[in-house]
């Protein structure tokens, strides 16, 4: 890992350079004061998509719209492994109703539909509802021996 990385605040937007030792310390964005590393989902939108997809943290996207029942049933478990991957992974969920423009781009058909970010590269997809633990697995195993945990 770096020795610092850029992570966008999901809040406002604001890029912001977090020491990688502070990542556990409750780093907070400099502009409006939200919490960059929360365990919680954060609702974002197109503009905020666009930068945090860069970040050096991976972040996890959640496309998701008000009508797709499977999108509601997941977003607990969702919830769920954002807790368990603090620190690790940020998650974030974007309505895809709202920003049609980005379901364009992404050439996404179905919903839910999970991506994972990383430095403004995908770094892989999952379709369909699914529980937290294979959230969370997913996660892991497309990061990686590099980033995984268990690893010592
Ligand atoms: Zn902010």
């Amino acid at each position: 890992m770096p020795d610092s990385l850029k992570i966008t605040c999901l809040d406002c937007g604001q890029a912001n350079r977090v020491p990688a030792d502070r990542l556990g310390a409750g780093p907070k964005c400099g502009t409006c004061g939200a919490g960059l590393v929360t365990g919680k989902v954060a609702a974002i939108d197109a503009a905020t998509h666009a930068k945090a997809k860069g970040d050096d943290l991976p972040l996890v996207v959640d496309y998701w719209a008000a009508w797709c029942g499977p999108c509601r049933a997941m977003a607990p478990e969702f919830a769920r492994a954002a807790e368990a991957l603090k620190g690790r992974v940020r998650f974030a969920k974007l309505d895809t109703e709202a920003e049609p423009k980005v379901s364009q781009q992404l050439g996404i058909r179905g919903i839910p539909l999970l991506i994972l970010w990383r430095g403004g590269r995908e770094v892989a997809r999952a379709a369909g509802q699914r529980p937290a633990a294979q959230i969370a697995q997913f996660l892991q195993d497309s990061l990686g021996a590099g980033q995984g945990a268990g690893r010592r």
